[in-house]
């Protein structure tokens, strides 16, 4: 049987694996496929394919992006992930640009509501946890402060300072889950719900058919953070609501202590259905812009 784990970061984003260490770490845990999911980026993916390539693997080119979903006039944050995305698709690209510059920007602010707090940290500090050309995020402030013993760990940071609505946190730019859906379907990927039990609060299992209905094409049941019985339950909604199905173990290398991959293995069968609704999607977008340039 061949497995997968469709939800990989990388130094591209927050993660601490270099796309070949991550290559690695796959083989290590037996994987046939892996999706390299960085936030807000798919730089890291030509590269990662060609290590890929060579050490047998199969890469699913992917990103995870954050989008708001307004309820009841409350905005909250979901993560979405979208996989079998054309890294080359220029639009998606421009897309990417800005919400990476958007991310530095943030960086700054937090930055700048620590010093206020009297926590001298720089961003010199934080740019020494951080690959200089990956999309900037709050794990990268988080192990900055841990760095410079400011707190003792990631969990500790986020506690005091950089988690929801604590000191030093700084809203994220986003768009709405129909507007990130249809970006990622321009770009020819499917947009999966990123783990539901944690979106990325917990809380929000009524909402899941509302958020399908805007434009989601599946669900990832799997994932470090469910427990059996929330990926139980998921799997049934994910069946009852006819969307695909992924799991992934959201690996950041040692950015959060331990090295996840491989601890969720997604049964190769499930990557087939998503390529397979993909390509579908693909295969509309050709027709639809034929049929926009006849008019
Ligand atoms: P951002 O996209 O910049 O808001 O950063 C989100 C990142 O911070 C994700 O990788 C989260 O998994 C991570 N994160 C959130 N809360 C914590 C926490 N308590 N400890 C470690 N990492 C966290
Ligand atoms: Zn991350
Ligand atoms: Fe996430």
């Amino acid at each position: 049987m061949k497995f997968a784990d469709l939800q990989l970061h990388s130094i591209f984003s927050d993660g601490t694996f270099t796309p070949a260490e991550l290559v690695a770490a796959a083989k290590d845990a037996g994987l046939d496929c892996i999706a390299l999911t960085d936030h807000d980026t798919v730089d890291g993916v030509e590269e990662t394919e060609r290590l890929c390539n060579a050490a047998g693997i199969e890469l699913v080119a992917g990103c995870e992006l954050t989008a708001d979903f307004t309820l009841e006039r409350r905005s909250r944050e979901v993560h979405i992930l979208g996989l079998f995305i054309n890294p080359a698709d220029e639009e998606f690209r421009r897309a990417l640009g800005l919400y990476k510059r958007a991310r530095a920007a943030r960086v700054d602010s937090m930055i700048g509501k620590l010093n206020e707090l009297g926590v001298p940290l720089t961003r010199d500090h934080v740019m020494e946890q951080a690959d200089p050309r990956c999309a900037l995020g709050r794990l990268h402030v988080g192990r900055a402060l841990v760095a410079q013993k400011f707190v003792s760990d990631a969990d500790e940071a986020f506690a005091r300072y950089l988690g929801f609505r604590r000191p030093a946190w700084v809203a994220k730019y986003r768009v709405s889950v129909a507007d990130t859906a249809s970006l990622i379907h321009r770009a020819g990927g499917v947009a999966i719900l990123a783990h539901p039990g944690i979106v990325p609060r917990s809380g929000m299992d009524e909402f899941i058919p509302q958020l399908v209905a805007q434009g989601l094409d599946g669900i990832e049941v799997w994932h470090t953070k469910h427990t059996p019985a929330q990926s139980g339950n998921y799997k049934a909604l994910a069946e009852r609501l006819g969307c695909l199905i992924t799991g992934g173990s959201d690996c950041h290398g040692y950015a959060k202590g331990k090295v996840l991959i491989g601890s969720v293995k997604l049964p190769y069968e499930y990557v087939e259905r998503a390529r397979e609704a993909a390509e579908k999607i693909s295969a509309s977008r050709v027709g639809g812009s034929l049929a926009n340039d006849k008019r």
